[in-house]
């Protein structure tokens, strides 16, 4: 069969060794009576081993060339091999509605907008595994005090616990990427409400990680002055002095669990009021 040509746009990295493939496509046997949905099946290195588990499935691709080689080598799979972007798709109807496992070797160059798009649908997706770049698994999956714990860290952590499974080397891909790679898995945790408003949360982790190295009370003081000015209120500079002047402020936000920005957003939203 003629193999579909690795093409860089599309950050498509096909998998050569097919133990590897396997141990991938068995990550999402931790939800073993929900759908699966492959992201990205290229030339069906995962979904081969997906399909044995007699799982409903559904693959989406966006390179026209792979649709028909997928149904060359999956005949089985039909109208399960869907052609477009996963970032542009519905997801709520995929499956009847019903929530489903997401899985992948995932295009690189979109796995951040991949992952929030999975934020938005987060109580349709109680399980995502696979494997993205090595750098990228380490922030998702580490913790407070770190150097790798970042904006999609504290994201993904409010709604997910994450893990790390283990490292992938270059050498297993065709082309071979830069970076190393790893697999994770994300399980959906039991919050169904942050206990904070998420908007602001949000506003607030990005905004002092933006500005990672400093304390917390200097990359706070913009957002309140633009909280106040959304709220009409004139830009007084001495007006939150005393709220940032707190001691905990003196922290900086790579020192701060997801609890912690939840509390911290909560006091924020007092002090605006
Ligand atoms: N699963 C295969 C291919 C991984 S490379 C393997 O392991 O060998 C990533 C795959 O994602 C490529 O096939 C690429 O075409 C596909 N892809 C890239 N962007 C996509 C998008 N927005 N929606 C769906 N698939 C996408």
């Amino acid at each position: 069969m003629k193999q579909v040509q690795p093409k860089k746009k599309l950050g498509q990295h096909f998998l050569t060794d097919m133990s590897i493939a396997q141990r991938i496509a068995d990550t999402v046997d931790v939800e073993p009576s929900l759908p699966v949905l492959e992201i990205g099946p290229g030339m069906g290195a995962l979904t081969q081993f997906l399909i044995p588990k007699q799982r409903e499935l559904k693959v989406v691709e966006i390179d026209r060339e792979s649709i028909p080689y997928l149904h060359n080598a999956f005949p089985s799979l039909g109208q399960q091999i869907v052609e477009g972007d996963f970032l542009q798709m519905d997801l709520k109807e995929l499956f009847g509605g019903r929530p489903f496992v997401l899985t992948g070797n995932y295009p690189y160059n979109i796995s951040s907008q991949i992952f929030f798009k999975m934020l938005d649908y987060r109580d349709l997706i109680p399980c995502c595994t696979g494997m993205i770049q090595k750098e990228v698994a380490e922030r998702l999956t580490s913790g407070p005090g770190t150097k790798a714990y970042g904006i999609l860290s504290v994201l993904l952590q409010a709604w997910y616990d994450t893990e790390y499974l283990f490292t992938v080397s270059e050498t297993v891909f065709n082309p071979p990427p830069k970076v190393k790679s790893a697999v994770i898995r994300f399980r959906r945790n039991q919050v169904t409400d942050l206990g904070c408003p998420e908007k602001l949360f949000k506003q607030v982790v990005k905004s002092t990680f933006n500005q990672r190295r400093k304390m917390l009370r200097v990359s706070l003081r913009p957002l309140l002055s633009q909280i106040d000015a959304q709220n009409g209120l004139s830009d007084e500079k001495k007006r939150h002095n005393s709220f940032l002047s707190r001691v905990e402020l003196t922290k900086r936000p790579e020192q701060l669990s997801v609890a912690d920005f939840v509390q911290l957003t909560n006091e924020i939203e007092r002090e605006c009021r």
